[in-house]
C-alpha cells in the first residue's frame, strides 16, 4: 500500500479511532443501547428496507422479512439476552507454583475499529449481523454495504446514521474504488463477505498492518441424496434451499450429488417441488427473486446448456429472470460444475454410490456446506467423519445459520473465521489473559 489513501476514509478511521480511545464504546450499557437502537431501525423501517430488498433483487416482502429483517432481529434479541453472560471473565486454574493467593482468569478486550464489508445477496443481514457482534463487543464500526445493492445500500447508509451513536459508527458507500481507500487504512479486524478473490484482496492489504480477517466466502456447497430416501421430502428441502433469493445464497445446495437411480426417481419429485413451489409460470409468482445484474443474468444463462433441462430452462434479460431449472446428465467437467452457481441452476451430478460421492467432495474445495439427505446412520456418520466443510446439515439446507448458537462460517477456500451469538464475539473481541498475585 505505497499510495496515500484519499482523505476521506483516512480521516473517518482517526475519527473513529480517536472516538474508541476515549473508552465511549467500552461500557456494556453502550453496547446494549447500540443493539436497541439498531433493533428499532428495523422494526420501525421494514417496509422501506423491504421496498429497497424488493427493487435491488425483487425479494417478496415475505421473504424480505424472513430472511433479512427478522433474522437480525432475533439476532439482536439472542446478543440482548446472553451478552452479560459471554463477557463475563473466565478463571483458569493457578498452578500450583504460583501459590494458592495468585488468581488467573481471561477477559474479553474489544478490539478498536473494524470493518465490515458487505455482499449484494442478502445485502442487509450481512452487513447488520457482523455489526451486531462488533459493536456487542464494544468496538466502533466502519461499515461499507455492497454497491451491488444500491438501493439497500442507500437506505442502510441513511438509517444508521440516523439510527446509531455516529461517533462511533460510520456508514461508507461506494465500491472497488472506495473499498480500496478504505482497505488501505489500519483496522483492528476486517469482516468480509463475498467471493474469494476480493477475499485475497482483503487478506493481502489486511497483511501490510497485520490485521486480523474474517473471510465469510463461498463455493460449491454439495447436496447428496442417499437411495432408499423418501424423494418428495428430499425434493421439497432441496427446492427451498436452491430457489431462495433465486439461488442467490452462499449456502445454497450447488449441486445434487446421487447415484443414477436415485438420480432418475428424483428428476420427477424435483418438477413436482418447484411446480408446488413457483407454480406452473415462476415468472408471475410474487414469490420467485430476481437475478441481481445483467452481468450475473449472462453468467448464468451462459450456464444452462451444461446438461438436460428437467424443469424450467427460461429466462428473460429484460427482467432479469431465470427460471426454477433443474439440469440432468451433468458431467463434473461441464461449465456449470467449474464454479459456484449462486443462482437457480441445480444440476444433478450422478456417481456409483457412497464412497465415490465422499471422493467426489473430497476431490474438491471444502465446501462452504454439505448436506446428506440419507437415512443410514452409518452414511451420515461417514460423511461427517470423512469429509470437510464449513457446516454439515443432515436432511435440511441453510437451516443451521438460524441456530444462533451455531458458529457459520468456512473453511479453507469457503472461507476464515466465524460468526453469530457468542462466536461473533470471540471474533470481535480479543481473549485477554490476566495473572494477578497479592504483592503482600
Ligand atoms: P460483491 O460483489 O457485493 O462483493 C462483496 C464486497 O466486496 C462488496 O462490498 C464490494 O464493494 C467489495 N469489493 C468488490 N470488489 C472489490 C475489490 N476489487 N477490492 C475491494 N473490495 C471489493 O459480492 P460477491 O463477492 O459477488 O458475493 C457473492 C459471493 O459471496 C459468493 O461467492 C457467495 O458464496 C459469497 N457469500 C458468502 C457468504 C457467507 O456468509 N459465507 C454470504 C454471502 C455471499
Amino acid at each position: 500500500m505505497n499510495h496515500p489513501a484519499p482523505e476521506q476514509p483516512a480521516a473517518t478511521v482517526a475519527r473513529l479511532r480517536e472516538t474508541f480511545r476515549t473508552g465511549r464504546t467500552k461500557p456494556v450499557e453502550w453496547r446494549t443501547a447500540q443493539l436497541r437502537r439498531l433493533r428499532d431501525l428495523l422494526t420501525e423501517n421494514g417496509p422501506e428496507l423491504a421496498a429497497a430488498l424488493h427493487a435491488d433483487l425483487g425479494k417478496s416482502s415475505t421473504e424480505a422479512h424472513r430472511t433479512e429483517i427478522d433474522f437480525t432481529v432475533r439476532e439482536i434479541d439472542h446478543t440482548l439476552a446472553h451478552l452479560a453472560d459471554w463477557l463475563r471473565p473466565e478463571p483458569a486454574p493457578v498452578p500450583a507454583h504460583l501459590g494458592a493467593d495468585a488468581g488467573a482468569w481471561t477477559q474479553y478486550d474489544p478490539l478498536g475499529v473494524v470493518l465490515v464489508i458487505a455482499p449484494w445477496n442478502y445485502p442487509a443481514q450481512l452487513l447488520l449481523t457482523p455489526m451486531i457482534g462488533a459493536l456487542a463487543a464494544g468496538n466502533a464500526v466502519v461499515a461499507k454495504p455492497s454497491e451491488l445493492a444500491p438501493a439497500t445500500s442507500a437506505v442502510l447508509a441513511r438509517l444508521l446514521t440516523a439510527y446509531l451513536d455516529t461517533e462511533a459508527v460510520a456508514v461508507v458507500e461506494g465500491g472497488v474504488a472506495e473499498t480500496t481507500a478504505l482497505l488501505a487504512e489500519r483496522f483492528d479486524h476486517i469482516f468480509y463477505t463475498g467471493n474469494g478473490t476480493v477475499g485475497r484482496i482483503v487478506m493481502r492489504a489486511a497483511a501490510e498492518h497485520l490485521t486480523p480477517v474474517t473471510l465469510e466466502l463461498g463455493g460449491k456447497s454439495p447436496a447428496f441424496v442417499d437411495r432408499g430416501t423418501d424423494l418428495d421430502v428430499v425434493a421439497d428441502r432441496l427446492v427451498r434451499g436452491k430457489f431462495l433469493n433465486a439461488g442467490q445464497t452462499c449456502v445454497a445446495p450447488d449441486y445434487v450429488l446421487t447415484d443414477p437411480a436415485t438420480a432418475a426417481a428424483l428428476e420427477p419429485a424435483l418438477t413436482r417441488a418447484v411446480e408446488a413451489l413457483f407454480g406452473t409460470d415462476p415468472a408471475a409468482s410474487p414469490e420467485y427473486g430476481r437475478i441481481v445484474n445483467e452481468r450475473h443474468f449472462d453468467r448464468l444463462t451462459g450456464l444452462l446448456g451444461s446438461g438436460r433441462v428437467v424443469v424450467g430452462g427460461g429466462s428473460d434479460r429484460t427482467a432479469k429472470y431465470i427460471a426454477p431449472t433443474v439440469l440432468a446428465d451433468v458431467v463434473p467437467e461441464a461449465p456449470v460444475m467449474r464454479e459456484e452457481i449462486f443462482g437457480p441452476i441445480l444440476p444433478i451430478v450422478t456417481v456409483p454410490g457412497l464412497d465415490e460421492a465422499i471422493d467426489f467432495v473430497n476431490d474438491r474445495d471444502k465446501p462452504l456446506a454439505l448436506y446428506v439427505f440419507a437415512e443410514s446412520d452409518a452414511t451420515r456418520s461417514r460423511f461427517a467423519a470423512e469429509t470437510s466443510s464449513g457446516a454439515l446439515g443432515h436432511g435440511l439446507p441453510l437451516a443451521h445459520l438460524t441456530v444462533s448458537d451455531l458458529p457459520f462460517g468456512g473453511v479453507g477456500e469457503s472461507g476464515t473465521g466465524s460468526y453469530h451469538g457468542r462466536y461473533s464475539i470471540e471474533t470481535f473481541s480479543h481473549r485477554k489473559a490476566v495473572l494477578e498475585k497479592p504483592l503482600s
